[in-house]
């Protein structure tokens, strides 16, 4: 059996060690720190939270916490690190940071199949008796992060994440949008949110005015003019926007062929059309922020945030064109990626990925087949948006329930029932049934 070498002893890394070890293959984990360490992190630590101490909603009515769920079955040593450090938190589930790290820090470091060696890898080892799982986040940099550059033929890594909120198509009233393309253009591939004067006045007011979110000191980077924060550009005036993301011309209303005043434009963001990510809307706003300034453009107002906008440095894989949804690399079945590097964006997303990556690294190892999870697991349906999106406008995701294979309600006269909790639960069920299958035939 060949060895399995991991990069990066992260919320990815130690998870992809933990499940390859678990899976019968002697691991080597590189873990840089302390010797050498990132921006943000503080400790030499495993499985470091670099920022909130909150793994997001526990409940089985977020995808989030389904994706948790789902872990625990497939025996996370995070979700159990998680589960014995948790403090109060209402419906979310936060952890100790530090004892959540030591208990991590603890398991990997005991395991007899693991070995843990405190170096910085500086290029990826491609080695005949050995498997690789690059896990070294989203601040990578320096040698490892030039040759991965240099693998990917170098338009596709990326050092900054300037990503626009997604919301969920059928939260949007279309009674308010409508689909068009400018000046009729090709098919109507773009959902316009309308606005007149007064309603783009009084949306222009509080965008400027609006909380952000505050940026690290090592964040401050030049914003690029084609990926600059919506609310910066619109401060630079009260018509900026309008000719801008906001343009209206060649947007008329297909039905009264009146132009509005400015046009919020929400583009299609993946293959089964549940998700739209709002034009131009990089931003730094805070989240609570966002939803209450986005919420005010028409035919929003209720409109469901399934990924808020975010702009960090953030490096990442242009995973669509590089990585297939077994997580390896494309054309070295001898490599994987994993973590934040992946496009999937969070600590449990991060995680997930590494128990992906950690499975199918031990199976390589070992000379079997390795896995695509199913569709319908918000582990499957993860790997699947972040190697299926369209390859131009890819921007990392976190895990929500648009990103599952839709399931449609329908009364006993086949009409279409608006009820969104139901459909959640259902969502909900299927995933884990879905895995419990798959844990099964794993384990046989
Ligand atoms: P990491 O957890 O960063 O792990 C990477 C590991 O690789 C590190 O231990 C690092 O030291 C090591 N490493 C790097 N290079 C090398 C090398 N060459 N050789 C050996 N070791 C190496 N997500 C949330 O859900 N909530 C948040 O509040 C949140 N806040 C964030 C704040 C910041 C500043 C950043 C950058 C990200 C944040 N994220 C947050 C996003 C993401 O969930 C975390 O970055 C998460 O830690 C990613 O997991 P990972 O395993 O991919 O990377």
């Amino acid at each position: 059996m060949k060895k399995v070498i991991v990069i990066g002893a992260g919320l990815a890394g130690s998870e992809a060690a933990w499940q390859a070890a678990e899976h019968g293959a002697e691991v080597l984990l590189y873990e840089m720190r302390p010797k050498k360490t990132t921006p943000a992190h503080k400790t030499d630590g495993f499985a470091e939270l670099v920022c909130s101490n909150s793994l997001r909603g526990a409940g089985l009515e977020n995808a989030v916490g389904v994706l948790k769920e789902e872990m625990r079955r497939l025996r996370s040593l995070i979700m159990e690190a998680a589960d014995a450090t948790k403090v109060p938190a209402g419906g979310a589930l936060a952890v100790d940071r530090h004892g959540f790290s030591d208990y991590v820090t603890r398991y990997v470091s005991a395991h007899p199949r693991i070995t843990v060696i405190r170096e910085e890898v500086e290029r990826i080892p491609l080695r005949e008796d050995a498997v690789t799982v690059v896990a070294s986040g989203p601040l990578t940099d320096g040698s490892l992060a030039e040759d991965i550059a240099a693998r990917t033929g170098g338009d596709s890594l990326y050092f900054y994440d300037a990503a626009a909120p997604i919301v969920g198509m059928d939260s949007i009233d279309m009674s308010k949008a409508y689909r068009a393309s400018r000046y009729g253009k090709g098919e109507a591939a773009y959902i316009n949110c309308p606005m007149t004067r007064e309603e783009y006045e009084a949306f222009w007011t509080e965008l400027v005015q609006a909380k952000k979110a505050p940026t690290k000191a090592f964040e401050k980077e030049k914003f690029f003019e084609g990926c600059m924060p919506v609310e910066v550009m619109a401060g630079r005036g009260k018509d900026t926007l309008l000719f801008g993301p906001l343009k209206p011309v060649g947007l008329e209303h297909p039905e009264t062929g009146v132009r509005p005043y400015a046009v919020v434009q929400l583009r299609q963001d993946n293959a089964s059309a549940t998700l739209y990510n709002i034009v131009g809307f990089q931003t730094h706003l805070k989240w609570p922020e966002q939803r209450r300034v986005f919420q005010m453009i028409p035919g929003l107002e209720q409109a469901e945030f399934l990924r808020y906008g975010v702009m960090h440095r953030n490096t990442f894989l242009n995973s669509p064109k590089h990585m297939r949804p077994t997580l390896q690399f494309r054309g070295e079945d001898r490599l994987l990626f994993a973590g934040q590097m992946t496009g999937v964006e969070g600590y449990i997303e991060s995680a997930s990925s590494g128990l992906v990556a950690g499975i199918n690294a031990a199976r390589l190892a070992g000379g079997q087949d390795p896995l695509i999870f199913p569709a319908e697991s918000c582990h499957g349906a993860l790997c699947h948006y972040i190697t299926t999106s369209e390859a131009r406008h890819f921007q990392p995701m976190n895990v929500n329930f648009g990103i599952l294979p839709p399931i449609e309600l329908r009364d006993e006269r086949g009409r279409y029932i608006k009820d969104k909790k139901r459909k959640k639960q259902l969502l909900a069920q299927r995933a884990l049934a879905a895995i419990e299958s798959f844990r099964n035939a794993l384990t046989k």
